[in-house]
């Protein structure tokens, strides 16, 4: 079983929302009807061994755990406000410098943390539950439209480059390790997006190839992506190709961009580029159908895909 079977055997089994439930399980967030405001809900988990190895600090552990959350937030277009955080540890100094970066993210993003738990663990785990607030419709994964174009920000591959300069033991790239470990959220673009009605949006946390196909599956349609659109610096490019890896295919796959992959119509695009200063590159256009096709030039490339939690 992969996640995307177990969240659907799980959703199976759920009773029936009661009517402040406006979205439930399935987007990158729940959304909520509270008095006259709308929250997003989420949570996000990380477990030491399987999301990251000996190279993370407990307090990069923390900062990310909250980051990722923040970044499905984004995905929503809302603004995170509050998190529940909640770990484990093998030891209390480990768990104090473990909530320090979930502390020091808190104060980066924004948002006040109500409380949470400790216990003792084999292994440094974190999770993180967040409430963010919606000024404008939540942006879901099901609003895609033929004849919309997909967008990303940012760039992409700078995470994957990151991880493998901290598997390999490479020093001098700094920025590519710290996309790693601290990712930025595109909170603001975020908003903006859902301000401007796109149509669809999804957080590139698994990898595009994987993300795609989710916000494609979710909006009942199909979509080309072009690999040479792809935004990928020039210092993640010379990193991977030094290391003999392919750029375009890493940057597709690769996972952990914590970047927003939009779909809206190519004004609505054009108008995120021009309010935001997080780069909008346009990589490809959503179609009739349920096929999700990347290309390269005038090829097809086949068989690409994300990370899957249970897969490994
Ligand atoms: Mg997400």
């Amino acid at each position: 079983m992969n996640e995307f079977e177990i969240v659907r055997r799980i959703s199976d089994e759920l009773p029936q929302a009661p009517p402040e439930v406006l979205v439930p399980i399935g987007d990158d967030c729940a959304v909520l009807r509270l008095g006259e405001r709308d929250w997003v809900a989420a949570s996000d988990m990380l477990v030491s061994g399987h999301h990251f190895k000996g190279w993370a600090t407990p307090e990069d552990v923390g900062y990310k755990a909250v980051a990722i959350n923040v970044s499905d937030v984004a995905a929503m277009g809302g603004v995170p406000r509050f998190v529940l955080a909640s770990g484990g540890a093998p030891d209390p100094e480990t768990t104090l410098r473990c909530f320090r970066g979930i502390l020091e993210a808190c104060e980066l993003f924004g948002v006040y943390p109500l409380g949470g738990d400790t216990t003792r663990a084999d292994a440094l785990t974190v999770d993180v539950a967040i409430l963010g607030e919606l000024f404008a419709p939540p942006v879901l994964r099901s609003g895609a439209n033929p004849g919309d174009l997909l967008a990303v920000t940012g760039d992409l591959g700078a995470s994957a480059a990151g991880l493998l300069a901290l598997e390999n033991g490479t020093s001098g790239s700094q920025r590519l390790i710290r996309k790693h470990l601290r990712p930025e959220p595109r909170v603001v673009a975020g908003r903006i997006a859902a301000g401007l009605g796109v149509g669809a949006a999804i957080d590139l946390s698994d990898g595009l190839a994987s993300d795609v196909r989710r916000l494609c599956a979710h909006s009942g349609v199909g979509c080309r992506v072009h690999l040479d659109l792809l935004p990928i610096a020039s210092d993640t490019r010379a990193f991977l190709e030094s290391l003999g890896r392919d750029p375009g295919i890493l940057a597709a796959t690769g996972g952990e961009d914590y970047e927003l992959l939009i779909s809206a119509p190519e004004p609505t695009l054009d108008a995120l580029a021009e309010s935001v200063e997080t780069p909008i590159t346009k990589i490809g256009e959503v179609a009739d159908g349920v096929g999700v096709f990347f290309r390269r030039g005038d090829e097809p490339v086949e068989n690409l895909s994300g990370w899957d939690h249970f897969s490994s």
